[in-house]
């Protein structure tokens, strides 16, 4: 009986750890996680700046991310509800907390940014914060779920245009976009078009001005808010259903978001494309 007792405190002892292991890592408590506290933090407004070295501080407001917020939040038309938290962090460690490309934007709501930044990227490091802004605005709107569920072609392609991220660091201009396409066919199918996995960096940063060119046309004759009007009528047992996986719910998504604007604002994605194309 008391070794059955032991054996059962073991279980129940291994399962809370393994729980809270997994909201560490995985995300929901990671703003508490000690990583964040044995990093400084200097606060400046409505921006958390967490660092190791004073240069790194420095570094980053050079780029005077506060400048961003109210350009942010007038393409949006929304607000920052909760604070902006940046967190610059080496190579190695800025992989281990799953932060992508050399600055991203996790689901709780984290900033990350590279220190390669610093090697990598020649141009104003605000350009990136501005776009990664854009990312956050739209969380902070809209929640882990429903964000997740924004087709990557639409959300990158609204903070392209936020940001004026177009002609730099390796994006192509407009009109440089549009010529490849014309010239190379990269994008022979929608699948293609919404596909950047496995793909050279070049090809996803022409990819990523595309989608700007694109969001740019829609939210021309869309207001940002049908388009969070659409994505607030997704149901949430739509987003957890149990039958379909999130690939499929994904995909359903997409041609539901693309049905519904040329349903109600009359753009059809071929039309757009033939325009790019100049057909
Ligand atoms: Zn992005």
């Amino acid at each position: 009986m008391k070794n059955l007792f032991k054996i059962l405190l073991v279980i129940s002892g291994t399962i809370l750890m393994g729980v809270f292991f997994y909201f560490v890592y995985i995300g929901l408590l990671i703003p508490y996680f000690p990583f964040l506290y044995s990093l400084n933090v200097s606060k400046d407004g409505n921006i958390y700046y967490y660092y190791s070295k004073q240069s790194e501080l420095e570094y980053m407001k050079k780029f005077n991310p506060k400048s961003y917020i109210s350009e942010t939040e007038n393409f949006h038309n929304l607000t920052f509800s909760n604070p902006i938290r940046l967190v610059i962090l080496p190579k190695k460690k800025y992989k281990k907390f799953k932060g992508t490309g050399l600055l991203s934007t996790r689901l709780d709501g984290l900033i990350l940014i590279s220190k390669e930044v610093k090697k990598e990227i020649n141009y104003p490091l605000g350009i990136f914060l501005h776009h990664e802004y854009s990312h956050l605005i739209l969380l902070q709107r809209l929640g882990k779920l429903r964000f997740t569920l924004i087709p990557r072609w639409v959300l990158e392609g609204i903070a392209i245009n936020s940001s004026n991220h177009y002609g730099i660091n390796g994006y192509p201009t407009k009109s440089e976009a549009i010529k490849i396409l014309n010239q190379k066919k990269i994008l022979t199918s929608f699948d293609n078009f919404l596909n950047i996995q496995e793909q050279s960096v070049s090809t996803i940063k022409f990819k990523y001005t595309i989608y700007g060119i694109l969001m740019e046309k829609i939210l021309k004759e869309v207001p940002m808010e049908k388009l969070f009007a659409f994505l607030e009528t997704l149901e949430d047992n739509q987003l957890f259903s149990t039958e379909a996986s999130k690939e499929k719910v994904e995909n359903e998504i997409n041609k539901n978001f693309l049905k519904q604007m040329e349903k109600e604002f009359k753009i059809s994605l071929s039309k757009t494309f033939g325009e790019l194309l100049g057909k």
